[in-house]
This record gives C-alpha cells, sequence and structure tokens, in this order.
C-alpha cells in the first residue's frame, strides 16, 4: 500500500506516538509508577462538581440538547459570547463573539494555526514558526503540512538558589528573520513550568508587530482559567496576539474543547478551516463551559480549588525529591505553572534516553528531554540531560518513583 506525501508524513510512527503508547500501557498497569503522561489531576472538588453538573444538565435536557445538534464552524454561539463578555469584564480586553472561535481541543488549533503561518506560500517563500525559547511542548513538533516547518532558540539559563534554575529568552540570538511566519510561545510552558516574564512577552509581542507577522500564547495552562500558575503574570492580549486556551486542565479533556482568542479575520479562517475539517466542533464540552460561566463557577474553582491543588502538590513533590537526589545530583527548573517538574541531571554519564529505559523496565514512566526541542538546529547536550516529570499523581507514587530514579542516578555515577 502506498500513502501520498502527506500520508507518509503523518503516518509515521514519530517519537511522540512512540511514548503515548508507553503512557496507554503504563496506564492500564496499575503497578507502573506513570510520572510521563500530560493527564491532568483528578481532583475529587472538581470531580464532584462535575459529577453534579453533569447531572443537573442531564435532567433540565441540556446535555441531550447538546449532543443531538450541531453547533456552527465557529462553536457554541451562547459560549462565544459569554466568554466574550467574561474576558472583557475580567481582563478588560475590547473583544467581542467575533473574535473566538471552538477547535477540537487546542492541538487541533495549533494544526490549523501554524500551516495558516507557515510552510510554502503563494509567493514563493517557505515560512517557518519560531520558537523562542526550548525546551518547548512536544506536541507542535510533528503539527506541520511541510518538513522543517519549526525554528527554535536555545534559552538563557539562570541558575537559583536551593538548587533551582530559570531558562529566559535569549534576545541576543533570536533567529527571527524575514522567513518568520508566526512566533509561538507556551505560558506557563510544558515541559518545564516556565512562565515567560511579562517584560519577555512585551518584547516578544513588539518583535512580532515590527515583522508584521502574529504571536501566538499557547495558555492551555493559564489564567484566567485553569490558573495553574504560581508566579505573578500578567495575562495579555492585543489583535496582532492569538491566545489559545482549553477546558483540558480544568479537568475536561476528554471534551476536546479547544478557544481561540484573535483578530475577526484569524477567526473567520478558522471558522471555514473547521467547517472543511470537521463541520462543527464537538459541543458537550461548550455546553458545560457555558454553565460554568453563568453560575460564576470558572473563574472561582480555577482560583479556589485547581490552583492550590497543583501549588501543593508541586511543594510536596519537591520536598521528595530533596529526600533522595541533592542539588549535586539534580536541579528543578524552577516551578511557576503548569503539571509538570523539569529535572536537570548535569553531570549525568548517561543520556535520558538510556536513564528513561532503564526506568521503564523498573516499572517507572518519565519523559526523556530531547522530545522538547522541536526545531533547534545544533546538537546540545544539554537537551540529554533533562528529564520531564509528571507530580499529579499521589505523593506515595511520587515517592515511589523519585526513589528508583535517584537508585539509577546514582547506578549510572558507579558505572562511569
Ligand atoms: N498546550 C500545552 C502546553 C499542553 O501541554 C497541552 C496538553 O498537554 C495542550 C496545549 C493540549 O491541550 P488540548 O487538550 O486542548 O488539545
Amino acid at each position: 500500500m502506498s500513502f501520498s506525501l502527506f500520508g507518509d508524513k503523518f503516518t509515521r510512527h514519530s517519537g511522540i506516538a512512540r511514548l503515548m503508547e508507553d503512557m496507554g500501557a503504563g496506564l492500564r498497569d496499575a503497578k507502573t509508577v506513570m510520572l510521563g503522561g500530560g493527564n491532568p489531576a483528578q481532583i475529587p472538588a472538581m470531580n464532584d462538581y462535575f459529577h453534579q453538573l453533569l447531572s443537573q444538565m442531564q435532567q433540565e435536557g441540556k446535555l441531550t440538547e447538546a449532543l443531538c445538534n450541531y453547533d456552527g464552524p465557529r462553536g457554541k454561539a451562547v459560549l462565544l459570547d459569554a466568554l466574550a463578555a467574561l474576558l472583557s469584564k475580567t481582563l478588560g480586553w475590547p473583544i467581542t463573539a467575533k473574535n473566538l472561535a471552538l477547535t477540537n481541543g487546542s492541538q487541533s488549533a495549533f494544526f490549523y494555526l501554524f500551516n495558516l503561518y507557515a510552510g510554502r506560500c503563494a509567493d514563493g517563500a517557505t515560512r517557518r514558526v519560531l520558537f523562542p525559547l526550548a525546551p518547548e511542548y512536544l506536541g507542535y513538533a510533528d503539527a506541520g503540512l511541510d518538513e522543517d516547518l519549526f525554528v527554535s532558540a536555545r534559552p538563557h539559563i539562570e541558575r537559583l538558589p536551593q538548587g533551582l534554575f530559570k531558562y529566559h529568552i535569549d534576545f541576543d540570538h533570536l533567529p527571527i528573520t524575514a522567513e518568520t511566519g508566526l512566533i509561538c510561545v507556551s505560558r506557563p510552558t510544558n515541559p518545564t513550568g516556565n512562565v515567560i516574564t511579562d517584560e519577555e512577552l512585551r518584547r516578544l509581542d513588539r518583535l512580532a508587530q515590527q515583522h508584521h507577522i502574529p504571536l501566538l500564547i499557547d495558555n492551555a495552562y493559564g489564567l484566567p482559567f485553569p490558573g495553574i500558575i504560581f508566579s505573578e503574570a500578567r495575562p495579555l492580549w492585543n489583535p496582532n496576539i492569538i491566545l489559545c486556551m482549553s477546558l483540558s486542565k480544568l479537568g475536561l479533556p476528554g471534551s476536546r474543547c479547544g478557544i481561540i482568542l484573535a483578530d475577526e479575520k484569524v477567526i473567520d479562517a478558522i471558522g471555514n478551516m473547521n467547517g472543511i475539517i470537521s463541520l462543527a466542533p464537538g459541543s458537550i464540552g461548550p455546553a458545560i463551559a457555558v454553565e460554568m460561566i453563568q453560575r460564576g463557577d470558572l473563574l472561582r474553582l480555577s482560583e479556589t480549588v485547581i490552583k492550590p491543588f497543583y501549588r501543593q502538590r508541586v511543594q510536596e513533590a519537591i520536598a521528595i525529591i530533596r529526600r533522595y537526589l541533592p542539588e549535586e545530583r539534580c536541579l528543578i527548573h524552577k516551578p511557576e505553572g503548569a503539571i509538570f517538574l523539569w529535572l536537570w541531571f548535569q553531570d549525568l554519564p548517561i543520556t535520558t534516553e538510556t536513564l528513561y529505559q532503564r526506568l521503564k523496565q523498573r516499572g517507572v514512566l518519565m519523559v526523556p528531554g530531547h522530545f522538547f526541542f522541536p526545531g533547534l538546529a545544533q546538537e546540545w547536550p544539554h537537551t540529554h540531560q533533562c528529564m520531564r516529570m509528571n507530580y499529579v499523581p499521589d505523593n506515595e507514587k511520587i515517592e515511589q518513583g523519585v526513589r528508583i530514579l535517584a537508585e539509577e542516578i546514582e547506578r549510572a555515577h558507579a558505572e562511569a
């Protein structure tokens, strides 16, 4: 059987596919210590809330109504109106429902947007997406229709007290050229938990405007919902910014609901793409979100339940790591948001890919760092010294995984 070029590219057994298979197998096997995937936590208060909300919606016929009807290609109109009102009221942004469109998860929004702004263009140019700071989200890596769609830049590394460090954008070496079609950054960042500073974001915004290209901010973990952000950071939007949001990290990844806030022209384009690719985005997630907004629960639960839950979990996970791994063995990226810890084993005599294989044999799953540098042109040893761990599982599991991690690290040093 032979496929088209598109088929060849999108049916490849990519690194991410291998990892997702591991994750799937790990989730089915109760003995595995699963510190790898990106599933949000099962927060008891949120699960209870969704349970009650869904049974009320069912009694009122709202679930059936959502399931039995197509929405328009930009998604459920009542949600677009409610979100526009909420965001303009809480953040002061001059927006209306015409600035909003929904997609089936924000992952499909990235696919649309990367290929809208990068790739082979009618003027003969080939444009690329710039990730100004790698490590960056691995879900972006294979989302280009054309090969080599991405360019990224190494960060500047700031060492902090207590075995912490923080990445910053290295503006002096940013590979931004006439070929750059879009700048994209996740804030908070998966995999590192970094939150680029307000000043960094404003500089990126200025650069994008100077180059007449959009700035895409992936706000899947950010403000005002789900609010998994622990540092002082202000959300930013203007008509040159495309802000992507999601219901996933509220605890609804199965609803596959992504939200795009952008200039009307971009939103019209997204609506047309939705029509061609999926007719309309799914309706269940949006129906739930409308209820949450109307009841005043979306921002309240983000602030009072979701954020404190993750803040506590991350602090506990760091305390466990430090019981087994001193600063000389393991540096930790300052946890400013998202649901991961990014560990840097500076002097590790083996690559983190080998470490991943050894951990997997012992039933512990984490993700080796080199997957998180899409578009980085030159080899950089740092990419093989880092590991991403999800800190969401309960403390017992975290401790089990970290104990084995520490043993494998000592073994690698002893073998060297
Ligand atoms: N953006 C980032 C940074 C993520 O980590 C994830 C999921 O892990 C997503 C977007 C995808 O979200 P969605 O479920 O809306 O496709």
